[in-house]
């Protein structure tokens, strides 16, 4: 027999942005359903310290973060569950979602917080130093490396963006390129350009990445010339890859409008989606910010969005009778 659950609102999605969306919507008195999906914590989960948290004087644990979140929404009334959702119909209401192991799960509303993916190389030596030299957010990391070597791969807005922001922490920043040109905007490219502490090397792929010591952390970077194909090293203590995130939106590609990064789109200044009652909030949304705060502040307004969305779809169903 299959299970179904029927709630007010659903938010699919257990980072940041889905448990602030149901601790608000919770308090609200909307008993929410949270389903986690395949990584419960989200994105958190595979970084460890965190210095940028508000209320936090001591470096946190993202795993611990995550953890205090989910605690806090079940506490104040959230039903948590895991499952992983494989196909969604949002063409009429209840909303209908489907889990894989064939629970169905019908919702007045939905606050949508699947988040985004940092793409990576794919090198196993990346994989290797993940965490010990090896990051996908200069922003998140970077203040861990001030005063060392670093460098930043990609030639899009956010590899110029934190090739920048890397020269509020190191003197010494190298972007490394593909290609001849950057597809980052241009002006961009000029303050990266004009910025004294930024080098690039252009026609240039990681090929790996090279550490030593003992605790091992990173050394430097192996590189490919794209066009000669000659190897060289560079030596750095940070590589920052920034070669493009992929929002987890493959559920909804057909059913709500995505950008063309495939980012869902909201209304400008709330989290509304163009279906009614399907709610956006976090890194599914946001290519630019993409911080664990501001995906819980949207997680916030996606709560406040639903409350006031369920409570018109009430007061007209109260009028109709
Ligand atoms: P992006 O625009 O897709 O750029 C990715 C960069 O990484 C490209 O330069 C690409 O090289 C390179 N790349 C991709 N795969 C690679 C690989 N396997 N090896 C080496 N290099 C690789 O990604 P993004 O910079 O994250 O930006 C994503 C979207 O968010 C864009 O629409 C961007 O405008 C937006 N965004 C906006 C802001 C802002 O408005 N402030 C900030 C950040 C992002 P090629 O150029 O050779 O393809």
């Amino acid at each position: 027999m299959t299970n179904s659950i029927s709630t007010r609102l659903a938010v699919l999605g257990s980072g940041p942005a889905g448990y602030t969306a149901a601790i608000y919507a919770a308090r609200a008195g909307l008993s929410p359903v949270l389903i986690q999906g395949i990584v419960p914590g989200g994105q958190l989960t595979t970084t460890t310290d965190v210095e940028n948290y508000p209320g936090f004087r001591d470096v946190i644990q993202g795993p611990w973060l995550m953890e205090e979140m989910q605690a806090q929404a079940e506490h104040v009334g959230t039903k948590v569950v895991w499952d992983h959702i494989t196909s969604v119909d949002l063409s009429r209401r209840p909303f209908r979602l489907t889990g894989d192991g064939g629970t169905s799960y019908f919702a007045d509303a939905l606050v949508i917080a699947t988040g985004a993916q940092a793409k990576w190389l794919g090198l196993p030596s990346e994989e290797h130093m993940k965490g010990r030299g090896a990051s996908a957010c200069a922003t998140c990391d970077g203040f861990f490396y001030r005063g060392k070597k670093v460098a930043v791969i990609g030639g899009g807005n956010t590899a110029v963006e934190e090739a920048i922001y890397m020269t509020n922490h190191s003197q010494d920043v190298t972007l490394i390129h593909r290609r001849d040109s950057l597809r980052a905007e241009k002006i961009l490219q000029d303050r990266l350009f004009a910025n004294p502490h930024v080098k690039i090397i252009w026609n240039a792929e990681v090929a790996e990445f090279l550490s030593g010591g003992m605790p091992e952390a990173l050394t430097g970077l192996q590189l490919k010339d794209t066009q000669t194909g000659a190897l060289s090293k560079i030596e750095v203590e940070g590589a920052f890859v920034a070669i493009g995130h992929s929002p987890a939106t493959e559920l909804f590609k057909d059913q709500l409008e995505l950008d063309k990064d495939g980012y869902i789109q909201v209304e400008t200044g709330t989290t509304r989606t163009t279906i009614p009652g399907v709610f956006a909030c976090g890194d599914v949304m946001d290519k630019i910010y993409r911080q664990a705060v501001t995906a819980a502040g949207t997680g916030c307004m996606a709560a406040l969005d639903a409350e006031k969305f369920l409570a018109a779809q009430e007061y007209e169903a109260l009028a109709a009778e």
